[in-house]
């Protein structure tokens, strides 16, 4: 099984693929469970979906600088056999919806389906879905930057030489309070919310 780049109901508006340096354009990468919507362990529904308060405003706020905003995930749940990927699929048209709702959405979703042990390159830590994403969408790597909640995002961050923004789950008990110490220390940005990170970093530009 390979991981599957997807564009969210067929409404997919990226950009024209690029045809010089000067047509890149810069992206937010976004992790999904934690930092968008409430992380719930192995998210199988879309009825379960919860975005974050702000999550809204922090995408569109993204894309109203220029960014693209686009979701990259690991779905090991999927290789576990709790979930399927038409599941996982259900769940981006569903965080789709809610986007809209607000008058924004996500330009790409990409997920790793694969089981840690498979050792494969998509799943963060690894960046292979970042470079797909770059290539599929046209993305200049070193002017982007990524969001997330988990010490793997800041790492896949580093490794990618990406402005790295650390955003550690909402909630008076976190699912990882051992990382957050290294995450903080490592990550570019802090941020108490998802739409604080996104004005640190606007901030910044
Ligand atoms: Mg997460
Ligand atoms: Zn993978």
């Amino acid at each position: 099984m390979s991981s599957a780049p997807e564009t969210g109901n067929g409404a997919h508006r990226g950009p024209a693929p690029p045809s010089g340096a000067g047509h890149l354009r810069r992206a937010v990468f976004v992790d999904r469970d934690g930092t968008l919507n409430v992380d719930t362990h192995y998210l199988a529904g879309p009825e379960k979906v919860e975005l974050y308060r702000g999550v809204t405003e922090g995408v569109s706020l993204l894309r109203s600088r220029g960014f693209l905003v686009v979701v990259i995930t690991n779905q090991s749940g999927i290789a576990r056999g709790l979930y399927t990927q038409s599941a996982v699929e259900a769940i981006h048209a569903r965080i789709q919806e809610l986007l809209r709702r607000g008058g924004t959405e996500v330009d790409a979703f990409y997920y790793c389906p694969h089981a840690p042990a498979e050792g494969c390159a998509c799943r963060k830590p690894g960046t292979e879905l970042f470079e797909r994403a770059a290539r599929d969408l046209g993305i200049d790597l070193p002017s982007s930057a990524m969001i997330g909640d988990r010490m793997l995002d800041v790492e896949a961050a580093e490794k990618l030489h990406l402005t790295s923004i650390y955003v550690p789950e909402a909630g008076e008990r976190p699912h990882y309070p051992e990382e957050q110490l290294e995450a903080a220390h490592r990550a570019s940005i802090i941020a108490p919310s998802f739409l604080e990170g996104c004005q640190r970093l606007l901030e910044r530009l």
